[in-house]
């Protein structure tokens, strides 16, 4: 009874808007107080099978979502450890191997956007583009477009890759599982696709186009990719891709 859709179900929680996280908290035993931290995003101070969950009241309101329920994984994984954090939304990060924040992140991601949630509300958008869709999602799950867009992928939602750019490289790609694995997107973007223009060239908006299988994928040549890019401050582009 570990895991968060158990937890949800256990409480009775059938809606995007039910997942009240303080609430949750409280029933794990855990009172949460927003205040100003240093140094990290969230941390819980516990003793036995209580504790306090002190999330920075510097962020926005999806990002202290995330947080806090990145502290709930915490408290129900790997309690009895004094953890520090800073919640990446970004699960499965190439930035570091991370073991227990890895843990945690995914834990939070699952807790906000849980299958049985999520991929029912998805289904009723599914044929919108997909950063509409990822709008529409975040709304209702009150979480960061980023965040719900990596889950979209993660749950098969839209079966294709999610990829970041920079001006200097590739942050992070992933892939939805029901893809077939033809090698990763470029570690720096193509000056074919309008990612380039959006991280080189400061354009804004949504940007869906088609454009050469390989500007994505190098063994694509002779197929045709669609693009969806758009800017993600700071200096990002994320890009929602799949060949046609
Ligand atoms: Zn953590």
């Amino acid at each position: 009874m570990n895991t968060p859709e158990s937890l949800l179900r256990s409480l009775g929680i059938s809606s995007a808007d039910g997942i009240d996280l303080e609430t949750i908290a409280w029933h794990c035993g855990l009172t949460v107080r927003f205040a100003p931290l240093t140094g990290c995003d969230a941390r819980i101070v516990g003793k036995g099978d209580r504790g306090v969950l002190t999330v920075s009241s510097a962020q926005s309101p999806a990002r202290r979502r995330f947080s806090l329920a990145h502290e709930l994984g915490h408290w129900q994984l790997h309690r009895g450890r004094l953890m520090l954090c800073r919640a990446e939304e970004i699960e499965g990060s190439v930035t570091e191997a991370r073991g227990f924040e890895l843990d945690a992140d995914q834990y939070a991601a699952s807790l906000l956007m849980p299958r049985f949630l999520f991929v029912p509300a998805a289904d009723l958008i599914k044929n919108k583009p997909p950063w509409l869709i990822a709008e529409a999602l975040s709304a209702q799950f009150q979480t960061s477009l980023l965040a719900t867009a990596l889950r979209m992928i993660a749950l098969d939602v839209w079966p294709g890759w999610l990829v970041c750019h920079t001006r200097h490289g590739r942050p992070f790609c992933f892939k939805a599982p029901s893809v077939d694995d033809i090698g990763r997107p470029p570690l720096a973007v193509d000056y074919r696709s309008a990612a380039f223009d959006v991280v080189h060239a400061n354009a804004s908006g949504l940007h869906a186009r088609k454009v050469a299988g390989d500007v994505w994928f190098a063994g694509a040549k002779h197929r045709i990719a669609m693009e969806y890019a758009r800017a993600y401050p700071p200096e990002r582009v994320l890009t929602f891709v799949r060949l046609l």
